[in-house]
């Protein structure tokens, strides 16, 4: 029988946070698995951020709230460019509240459904801000583990950000191979089916898959089934089309490496040739929609 899962309750149009500071209730930005995402503002700073909001009561009776724990812990400390900024977080009786950095532009998911494969400029530009990204997190020992279009989000000046640390977890000792992942990453690499232990090369690998859906228009391993996807990618089994030039070749199969010791290390990912052709330094906001002309 299919258990009902309770139902959350409405979110009042202004909460308030342990000092009782209040945070105006904006803009509905989308629902998640555990938490919906709304506007919150804070007319003490003139601050909109975005607002993770956790029911409690959905996550009780699992593992979930440590999962939210974890998320904090791992998210809080963070601050870079290309990782989404973590403002800060509180409760009431009935919710979780995480503040975001706001991304008005949304994530790479509504642009690629809108747009289809980019330009190699547009992709290069936005490659290399998430290797950035996470070159940063590989240097604090933070794997993300669930890298996807829907992980990357775009603010106003279109800047790519990293965000949803809902897998992502901390190594401890350098050579340390993680056993288990609670969750289904969208991107998973093969070690990760295989359960052979993981460590950062399955950033590395999620790259990999970005960079050719971005530039594709699909990605890799793409089926109707499930079960078909994680035998290609347990086989290595993808093609690059013949109009994708050797450089960007070159890159996806090194990214995408069966064995994960031959994939590069993050911070080496953007001395391929690939990255040395045009890639401009900012993307004006009609990209979209429409692709630019780069002149
Ligand atoms: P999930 O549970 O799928 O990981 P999230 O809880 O991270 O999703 O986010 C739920 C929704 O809120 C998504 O549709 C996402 O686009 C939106 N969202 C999340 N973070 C931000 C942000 N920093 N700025 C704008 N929108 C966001």
């Amino acid at each position: 029988m299919a258990t009902k899962k309770p139902l959350a309750k409405e979110i009042p149009d202004v909460v308030y946070d342990d000092k009782g500071k209040p945070y105006k209730k904006g803009r509905f930005l989308g629902k998640g698995g555990f938490a919906r995402c709304y506007e919150l503002y804070d007319r003490q700073r003139n601050i909109t951020f975005a607002g993770k909001i956790i029911s409690k009561h959905l996550l009780k009776g699992s593992n979930q709230k440590e999962k939210v724990t974890q998320e904090v812990t791992i998210h809080r400390d963070l601050c870079h460019p290309h990782v989404v900024r973590f403002d800060g977080y509180f409760e009431d009786p009935e919710n979780i509240y995480i503040l975001l950095e706001l991304c008005p532009r949304r994530s790479l998911v509504e642009l690629h459904k809108r747009r289809g494969a980019l330009t190699p400029p547009e992709v290069r530009y936005m490659t290399l801000q998430i290797a950035e990204g996470i070159e940063y997190l590989h240097a604090r020992a933070i794997i993300h583990r669930d890298l996807k279009l829907a992980n990357v989000f775009l603010n106003d000046r279109m800047i790519a950000k990293i965000g949803d640390f809902g897998l992502a977890t901390m190594m401890e000792k350098g050579n340390e191979r993680k056993k288990t992942l609670c969750g289904t990453p969208n991107y998973i690499a093969p070690e990760v089916l295989e359960k052979a232990g993981h460590a950062f090369e399955v950033d590395v690998w999620a790259l990999g898959c970005i960079l050719y859906t971005l530039l594709v228009g699909t990605p890799p391993f793409e089926t109707k089934s499930l079960q078909e996807t994680y035998r290609r990618i347990k086989s290595n089994q993808y093609r690059i089309p013949s109009t994708i030039g050797n450089t960007a070749a070159k890159v996806i199969r090194e990214l995408l490496a069966a064995n994960p010791a031959s994939r590069p290390k993050i911070g080496d990912v953007r001395k391929y040739a690939y990255f040395t052709e045009y890639t401009p330094t900012h993307l004006p906001t009609s990209c979209l929609t429409l692709p630019p002309k780069f002149s």
